[in-house]
């Protein structure tokens, strides 16, 4: 048995780690996808302390990943099949897995933007991660739905490798306010405020097009959606009270059930950056250690 488990290798759960192994507490980190976790689709991050140049999001998980096992944290990549939160086991394709604490640290994922033909063209031009897929795009057409901080990155990344960036948003600004529109003042990124996709289009299985609500059709050979992402909460559901689907925590992130805490992306938070998920697991594993 295990001091802590924790389900999810990205920001919160690593820094959980850290803090845990550090501790001296025997933790085991279960990460389904790669560790880093949404971090690792970031081409660059300039808002994380101490990079004042920047720095990618894979070598930011890299680091992480190696802090956390240099004080003897076990990680294992594999994807939490259930998680019984009240019997405090973790069961995967391996094995089942006992602790005496669980930290939940799954994260989020891309939101679907939930009209006709994004689930048909997935991977055929509708892609939710424009550092993976972008470079597929190289001096084509594009186009970025959505107005956040992910829309505005994928705007700058994929304008320097495509011809053209559509930025698609259902407002007339961006979350992100002046500086955010500033920065995709690009040459070859036109902006369609007010605008919403209606329909994603394709011949022979292959994405060529957007159908729009006005009616009016723009013709692109990808889609970026940055739409939001939603938590990975499914394994816990019946098991917590969710709000939006999310786990409410108090500030020392335990939730309702003792001994498990929530971290990182799937906690109900009002700001969700990497330097507040590793603030959450540094919390979570000092309400265990006590320290
Ligand atoms: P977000 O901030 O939640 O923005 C989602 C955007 O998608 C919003 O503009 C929203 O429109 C739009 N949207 C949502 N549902 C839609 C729908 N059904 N149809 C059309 N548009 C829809 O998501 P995010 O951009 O992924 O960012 C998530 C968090 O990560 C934020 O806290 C962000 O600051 C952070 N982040 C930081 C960085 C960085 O390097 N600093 C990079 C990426 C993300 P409305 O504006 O109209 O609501």
């Amino acid at each position: 048995m295990y001091d802590v488990i924790i389900t999810g290798g990205g920001p919160a759960g690593l820094t959980a780690a850290l803090y845990c192994g550090r501790a001296g507490l025997s933790t085991l980190v279960l990460e389904g996808g790669a560790f880093g976790g949404q971090m690792t689709l970031s081409s660059e991050i300039e808002n994380y302390p101490a990079f004042p140049e920047g720095v990618s999001g894979e070598e930011l998980s890299a680091l992480m990943r190696t802090q956390a096992e240099r004080f003897g944290a076990e990680l294992k990549r594999e994807k939490a099949k259930t998680i019984d939160l009240a019997a405090k086991t973790v069961l995967t394709r391996k094995g089942e897995y006992a602790a005496k604490n669980i930290i939940l640290a799954m994260g989020a994922a891309p939101r679907p933007l939930d009209v006709p033909g994004e689930s048909e063209y997935r991977g055929a031009g509708v892609s939710y991660c424009a550092v993976c897929d972008g470079g597929f795009f190289k001096n084509k057409t594009v186009a970025v739905i959505g107005g956040g901080d992910t829309a505005v990155h994928d705007c700058e990344y994929l304008s320097r490798i495509c011809e053209k960036v559509y930025l698609i948003h259902r407002r007339d600004r961006l979350r992100g306010g002046e500086g955010a529109m500033r920065r995709v003042k690009l040459p070859n990124v036109i902006p369609l405020w007010n605008t919403k996709v209606a329909e994603f289009t394709g011949e022979n299985g292959v994405l060529t097009g957007l159908r729009l609500e006005s009616g009016e059709t723009v013709t692109v050979s990808a889609a970026f959606v940055a739409v939001g992402t939603i938590p990975n909460t499914a394994l816990l559901e019946g098991q917590l009270e969710l709000e939006n689907g999310c786990v409410p925590t108090n500030e020392r992130m335990e939730t309702s059930i003792p001994g498990v805490y929530a971290v990182g992306d799937l906690r109900v938070k009002e700001l969700r950056q990497i330097v507040t998920a590793a603030a959450d697991g540094a919390v979570a594993a000092s309400a265990i250690t006590g320290v």
